[in-house]
């Protein structure tokens, strides 16, 4: 089949074009604008591949994206480019508006133009597949129960708010136009190739450069970690044998209070990579700064993934410490290779 993924050049994104090209036999087509967000060095493995193709293209362009939908004429749209950084979007909302709301309709309206064209038994095949967070469903109590598909919408933050804008719109041309869509709502990712900006990667990239780690308020907040990897693996799962119209949400089983996290980093840095003689510190945790809380910061996130794991048969394959230790040994060998890990919020 043809596939068309959009924000193939992020870090979600490039990690299921690898996966598709590396464990299927699909045709990839990669369209990005290549925002500050996205890394192009995340797809050097299947750049040359013959099933792989990118267009360097903006999904607010509707002439863009319609012309390179009806000459690529896709069977599967996967849905991933955004603007995805929550304290970004509370400094300068706008662009989240403008990619996250205003690019996912003009890409619903291209899609639904070229699906209205396809014949019949095309039709049956396409799938418009949108990827989401479970910050759309706002913050949770300590005692409260984990989202699920059926939690009501409460986002909190300006990116929050532009994804469950979006999947409102998705669900609108499903209902209203018949698009075969799926959504998928997934918690907090980590691997490689994730920016900097994002807590595991700018902590690990702190702690090896021997600078501050900030974290925000006591570092109480509660989020659900999922390895990137089993990500892919449970969207894979859903565009193939999903069912058209629904929505599944995607977690790891694995609820930590931000600051276990970043102890967990010190700790293993600790072991696989000790503070030499250069450095003025003995041990990684004592680099941890408490700073300012942000606005508006929910306290947890919490997902019930049981109707992807029983229908779909998806569980997560990482734990946090075999996930957290891939992404660490990662990041060990490309710092000093590249300039992009390098700290934005210290
Ligand atoms: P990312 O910020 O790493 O990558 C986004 C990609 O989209 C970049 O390559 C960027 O260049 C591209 N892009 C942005 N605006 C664009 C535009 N107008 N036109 C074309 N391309 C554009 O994001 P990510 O972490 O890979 O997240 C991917 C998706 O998954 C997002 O929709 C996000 O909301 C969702 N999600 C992310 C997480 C997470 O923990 N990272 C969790 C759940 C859901």
């Amino acid at each position: 089949m043809r596939f068309l993924i959009t924000g193939g050049a992020g870090f979600i994104g490039s990690a299921l074009i690898r996966y598709l090209i590396d464990h299927t036999a699909h045709q990839v087509l990669n369209v990005d604008c290549l925002t500050y967000a996205s890394n192009l060095k995340a797809l050097s493995t299947v750049e040359k591949n013959e099933r792989y193709y990118f267009e360097k293209l903006n999904i607010v362009d509707a002439p863009a994206m319609n012309a390179c939908i009806q000459h690529y004429k896709p069977d599967i749209v996967m849905h991933l480019a955004a603007e995805s950084h929550v304290d970004r979007s509370i400094n300068s909302s706008f662009p989240f508006i403008e990619t996250n709301v205003i690019g996912t309709y003009t890409l619903l309206e291209v899609v639904r133009h070229y699906f209205s064209g396809l014949s019949q038994e095309k039709q049956a095949q396409f799938r418009f597949h949108h990827i989401s967070t479970d910050e759309v469903y706002g913050d949770l109590e300590l005692t409260d129960p984990p989202f699920t598909e059926e939690t009501a919408y409460a986002p909190s933050s300006p990116y929050s708010a532009s994804k469950a804008s979006s999947d409102h719109l998705v669900k609108a041309w499903h209902k209203t136009y018949g698009l075969p869509v799926m959504i998928t709502n997934c918690s907090n990712n980590y691997g490689p190739y994730q920016h900097s900006e994002k807590l595991i990667p700018l902590m690990i990239s702190n702690a090896l450069a021997g600078k501050c780690l900030p974290v925000y308020g006591s570092g109480q907040q509660i989020r659900d970690w999922l390895f990137v990897d089993d990500h892919v693996r449970a969207l894979y799962k859903v565009v193939v044998n999903g069912r058209i119209g629904q929505t599944y949400n995607i977690g790891g089983y694995c609820e930590k209070q931000n600051i276990e996290v970043v102890n967990t980093i010190c700790d293993l840095l600790q072991i696989i990579r000790p503070p030499s003689k250069k450095h003025t510190f003995s041990c990684y945790r004592d680099l941890i700064a408490f700073v300012q809380d942000r606005p508006g910061h929910d306290q947890r996130y919490a997902i019930n993934a049981t109707k992807i794991s029983n229908e779909l048969d998806w569980r997560p394959q990482e734990n946090f410490e075999s996930g957290l230790r891939k992404t660490v040994e990662w990041y060990l060998n490309e710092v000093g290779t590249t300039h992009q890990y390098s700290n934005e919020r210290a």
